[in-house]
């Protein structure tokens, strides 16, 4: 069983990725196709053929069987966007193209679900998987029955030859009770009867096997088990490190969002805070609209890190900044007029970038602060992912205002967390099975 692998398939915003493991976690091979842009038919409707998805699926997962080599994979775990859903028939054949999670239809349906929905419920706002489904429900001829699946279910399901189950972390946002394990009822009443919510498992339980026809054609030999997976934010927490209480993840992309591993789940929608469920655990995230969308404001990303290299960490400008790129802030203030603080300006353009990565990384402790505030635990470590992540002078003073290790994640891939997802729901068998030969 040392030879076995763990397969994670991440269906991003751009492309599509496979990463394998063996039973240690240790990468053995990465395979990547990309995706085409998604259609906008109208202003504010972003759509996509689901069959794209899986088109780079099988090419993805194709080329990852070849470069295995001696090992034999022995699960695969599928992550991806749960804002993204589609409505099929029960074979799976898709009635329609998926809704992406950039659509911006579904207002009007967001509202019916505020009216109805718990004040914490994460499952509010357009964006969220339920408001979706609902939107999808409104164009579908009356009568027709359809399952609402998750973009990471269905691609399961192609794997598996079944439809109809998704896990905890992608149902979340559709409304399901990650607490009670059940849909709440208010969910089904917001839909017409003809549509069919998934069952609804453990992130890493069997959904079912590999079809053989499947790995016939993607070169794939024995008994593949396919899990249930979870969302692309997740998988990449996890595959950050995030494991145990006090495991924190900060992603500097172009928004700030923190994330910290809980022993309670912890929900605060005035701040858009909410909890995925990882085991007996819980991944407590919250999201500011700072971040380096307003680093690009100003400069250029080579600008960035030549100005970078000049700056002393252990030094501080005083400037006080709160950088926004718009007025309005969600968390770890709630103040849809809070306009970005950003002045004076100081001479040098490398002291106005170390106001700004410093008013970043203070935003970052008051997100932690926050978090503690409302239950989490304080942050014991705290390794970063996306583009400010390999910043050594802003990880020096992330350092120095967080108080704890600050690191780049060894792994920011999705693909990678779900490969691991997939390895430690399925590996210590395998391991367990090695160790005591009956
Ligand atoms: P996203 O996927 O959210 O667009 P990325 O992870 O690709 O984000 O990161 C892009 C962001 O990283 C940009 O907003 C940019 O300002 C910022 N960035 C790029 N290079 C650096 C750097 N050397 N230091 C800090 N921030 C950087």
């Amino acid at each position: 069983a040392s030879d076995a692998a763990f397969i994670g398939l991440d269906l991003g915003t751009s492309g599509c990725r496979a990463i394998a493991v063996d039973t240690r976690g240790q990468e053995i091979a990465q395979a990547r196709a990309g995706l085409p842009a998604p259609e906008s038919p109208a202003p504010g409707h972003q759509e996509q053929d689901p069959e794209l998805w899986w088109t780079a699926a099988q090419e993805v997962l194709g080329t990852l069987a070849e470069a295995l080599r001696g090992h034999a994979p022995r699960a695969i775990c599928v992550d991806a966007t749960s804002a993204t859903l589609l409505l099929a028939e029960p074979s799976g054949q898709p009635l329609g193209p998926a809704l992406m999670y950039s659509d911006q239809r579904a207002t009007e349906a967001a509202r019916r679900v505020a009216e109805v929905a718990p004040p914490d419920s994460p499952a509010r706002g357009p964006s969220a998987g339920l408001a979706k489904v609902m939107a999808l429900a409104d164009r579908l001829r009356p009568g027709t029955s359809a399952m609402a699946l998750h973009q990471a279910d269905w691609i399961a399901g192609k794997l598996c030859g079944g439809f109809g189950e998704s896990d905890w972390n992608n149902a979340l946002k559709t409304g399901f009770d990650p607490i009670r394990l059940s849909w709440p009822s208010w969910v089904p009443e917001l839909l017409p009867r003809e549509i069919q919510l998934p069952r609804v498992r453990a992130p890493g339980a069997q959904l079912g096997l590999l079809t053989p026809e499947l790995a016939e054609s993607l070169g794939m030999q024995g008994r593949i088990e396919v899990l249930a997976g979870t969302t692309d934010s997740t998988a990449a927490a996890i595959a950050a490190g995030a494991a145990r209480p006090g495991d924190a993840v900060t992603s500097l992309g172009s928004t700030l969002v923190v994330k910290i591993v809980a022993d309670r789940p912890i929900v605060a929608s005035r701040y858009g805070v909410y909890s995925h469920r990882l085991g007996d655990a819980w991944l407590v995230g919250g999201a500011s609209n700072s971040g380096g969308a307003v680093l690009r404001q100003h400069f250029t990303d080579d600008e960035i890190r030549a100005l970078s290299a000049a700056i002393d960490p252990s030094t501080e400008t005083g400037l006080g900044y709160y950088p926004l790129p718009g007025t309005g802030e969600r968390f770890p203030r709630h103040d849809p007029g809070l306009k970005p603080a950003l002045a004076p300006r100081p001479e040098t353009p490398d002291q106005f970038l170390q106001g700004l990565l410093e008013g970043i990384a203070a935003i970052e402790a008051e997100g932690y602060a926050k978090l503690a505030e409302l239950g989490a635990p304080a942050p014991t470590q705290v390794a970063s992912l996306g583009g400010g992540s390999l910043n050594d002078a802003w990880t020096g003073i992330r350092a120095r205002l967080l108080g704890v290790p600050v690191m780049a994640a060894a792994h920011q891939e999705a693909a990678y967390g779900a490969a691991l997802l997939a390895m430690r729901a399925r590996g210590t068998g395998a391991l367990a099975r090695a160790s005591h030969p009956s």
